[in-house]
């Protein structure tokens, strides 16, 4: 992909966005775009760090700390670990990143608070749901996650940030709705039950829903394709 075409993504994808916010009604600051940069090369990271974009999303430990070595430089990148997670890799998630999008049970997250090294800020968690029941699918169950938000957020070194789901595909804007506004109704249950957490995400919207996604109140789309491009390698993840 040639810088010309990044830039004409990027610029698409934001105004992609804003067009879906001012849909739904939403501010124009109410969804922030969360660039999907797995099994994309730090080069062109950095390019669109150069066009503005600070918040980066990746799937892979060992690819992303690879990347993260070249682009070391950028001191206000922010990086989100989006990705299955597994407990060997905790702690270079620990270290290594800002957010995680990906914690579904309650001994990852311990590691996690465990493993965050003492100089840095509280890592940023969602919990991924598991919001359209599939039973071969990561995340935790609806019924679970109130007993998992309650002990993560007494983890001091986690702040409990929201949600995060990855829905069965959906054929019709309608069908696709569904699933996001159950991911809303949760966040909200749960800001009822902890009125003083700090829940204010809602990470959901791909390339292929994000106008669904913004209906229902995301505050965080995690966009790959449609800002730099097709993958290659094939991935387990989506
Ligand atoms: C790959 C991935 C995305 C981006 O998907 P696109 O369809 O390429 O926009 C978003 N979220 C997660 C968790 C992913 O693994």
């Amino acid at each position: 992909m040639t810088d010309l075409v990044l830039s004409d993504s990027l610029t698409a994808a934001r105004r992609r966005l804003e067009a879906a916010l001012a849909d739904a009604g939403r501010a124009p600051d109410a969804a922030r775009l969360l660039a999907v940069s797995k099994t994309k090369p730090a080069a062109l990271i950095r390019e669109a760090w150069r066009l503005g974009q600070r918040e980066f999303g990746e799937n892979y430990v060992q690819e992303a700390l690879d990347k993260q070595a070249e682009l070391a430089d950028l001191d206000d990148i922010v990086w989100h670990f989006i990705g299955p997670l597994q407990s060997n890799k905790s702690r270079d998630v620990a270290a290594h990143f800002a957010w995680v999008h990906s914690v579904d049970r309650e001994k990852i997250a311990r590691r996690l608070n465990d493993q965050r090294p003492a100089g840095m800020a509280p890592l940023n968690v969602c919990l991924q749901v598991n919001i359209s029941g599939e039973a071969s699918k990561s995340g935790v169950t609806l019924a679970a996650l109130p007993s998992l938000a309650e002990a993560v957020l007494a983890m001091p070194r986690l702040s409990l940030r929201g949600l995060m789901a990855i829905p069965a595909p959906a054929q019709t804007p309608t069908a696709q709705r569904a699933p996001f506004a159950r991911l809303r109704e949760a966040l909200e249950a749960l800001r009822a039950r902890f009125p003083d957490a700090e829940l204010d995400t809602l990470s959901m919207g791909m390339s292929g829903d994000l106008e669904a996604a913004v209906q229902e109140g995301a505050t965080l789309v995690r966009l790959g394709t449609a800002i730099f491009g097709e993958r290659r390698r094939p991935d387990t993840n989506d």
